[in-house]
């Protein structure tokens, strides 16, 4: 079967499947099993006529190529490209914008994000405003004249709300915007943007991608051909690419995602449930609760509800005796990893954020939030039950 051929079909086959045969899973010259990690810097022009298809390794390298087609495979794209860190990926993409253009951004976005838009874009000339994209008619309401790009992130963080991913896209649209989207707390398992109309599917692989723990990247997705070339003249004019090395060990990692991602969101799902009945616990905030505000929306957009789950145990007191009980997962910045990782937003992502406006944010200091790894989920209830006792 000749390689064009394997790669249509690898297209019209299920996600699972996509996973495993992504078209590079064969070496083609030697058979061998993985794709080598061509560790080069350059490449040996054997005909000075006739230039080799890869020439240096920050304009391309077949390694980060293999991985860049298998993403953008995934996300169901024209061309993926991968970024030193999730960072990275953003930051190149928010680029393609110019001074004196302004773009609208989901209101809780990552913090990164928010950051580099606040404090570094914005020196650029280029202007956001941030809203509550729950909310259409304020999305609506922030275009002007100069808008030029929509940014989204769905479900946001760390208190899971929802945009309305086709409304948005059907709008932008109409209005000539570019669409971006970070999927990082999804994954293209659970959601996939380009085929709700967005342009560019943004991740921090960091998480649920690499999945370990062990590796910093990013990936970038477009949906055609021409942004996809404009944003390879960005990803090798910045220089902001991912290493071969690092590029295999996410590939690696990238092959469980499905299998990960089922059994953490099984356990994120009995988690969130267990918690809602809980005395110690005053807010519970994860989609795939009843009560959540934008579930309705979510299930029409989304494969499954993910497994982050943030919770608010009232105080500032009581949520970091919690941290200092519990004995499973890892305390720290992050998440979707093979162990679970409990984060304090209040002190850890969203420091630096004003306390007026992250309490307004729902952003407590009793609030908490947990990225449920692959350990059994009555261990990991157990534990929070002792620690969570006054
Ligand atoms: C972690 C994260 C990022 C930033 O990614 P890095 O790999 O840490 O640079 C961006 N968006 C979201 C939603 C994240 O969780």
């Amino acid at each position: 079967m000749s390689t064009d051929n394997h790669k249509k079909n690898a297209r019209e086959r299920r996600f699972a499947t996509k996973l495993i045969h992504f078209g590079a899973e064969i070496d083609e010259q030697t058979g061998a099993s993985s794709v080598p990690i061509f560790q080069a810097s350059t490449f040996h022009h054997h005909d000075i006529f006739n230039p080799p298809q890869y020439d240096y390794s920050r304009s391309g390298n077949p390694t980060r190529q293999a991985l860049e087609d298998y993403i953008a495979l995934l996300e169901g794209g024209a061309r993926g490209f991968a970024f030193a860190s999730g960072m990275a990926a953003i930051s190149t993409t928010f680029l393609l914008l110019s001074a004196g253009e302004h773009v609208i951004v989901t209101e809780d976005v990552y913090g990164g994000t928010y950051r580099l838009l606040t404090s570094i874009l914005d020196r650029l000339g280029i202007e956001s405003t941030f809203v509550d994209m729950t909310d259409f008619e304020a999305v609506k309401a922030a275009l002007k004249s100069n808008t030029k790009a929509v940014f989204m992130e769905t479900p946001s963080n760390p208190t899971l709300k929802i945009t309305n991913i086709a409304q948005t896209t059907a709008w932008a649209k109409e209005h000539g915007l570019l669409t971006m989207l970070d999927n990082t707390f999804m994954t293209p398992y659970h959601q996939r943007p380009i085929e709700l109309g967005v342009d560019i599917v943004l991740h921090s692989a960091t998480k649920f991608l690499g999945g370990h723990s062990d590796v910093l990247a990013g990936l970038a997705v477009t949906a055609d051909e021409a942004l996809g070339k404009r944003l390879k003249q960005l990803q090798n004019g910045m220089g902001t690419v991912l290493s071969a090395q690092e590029s295999w060990l996410l590939m690696r990692g990238m092959k469980t995602l499905q299998m990960r991602m089922e059994s953490s969101e099984r356990s994120a799902r009995r988690l969130a449930e267990w918690l809602s009945e809980h005395s110690e616990v005053t807010a519970v905030y994860y989609p795939g609760l009843p009560n959540h505000p934008g579930r309705e929306i979510h299930e029409k957009q989304s494969l499954g509800y993910g497994a982050v789950v943030s919770f608010d145990v009232g105080s500032g007191e009581r949520a970091k005796a919690l941290l200092s009980k519990v004995q499973i997962p890892l305390v720290a910045v992050s998440l979707g990893a093979v162990e679970s990782i409990l984060s304090y937003p209040a002190m850890m992502s969203h420091a630096a954020m004003p306390k007026e406006v992250r309490h307004a944010r729902g952003i407590t200091d009793g609030l908490v939030r947990y990225s449920v790894g692959l350990e059994d989920i009555e261990d990991l209830i157990e534990d929070l039950d002792n620690a969570l006792r006054p």
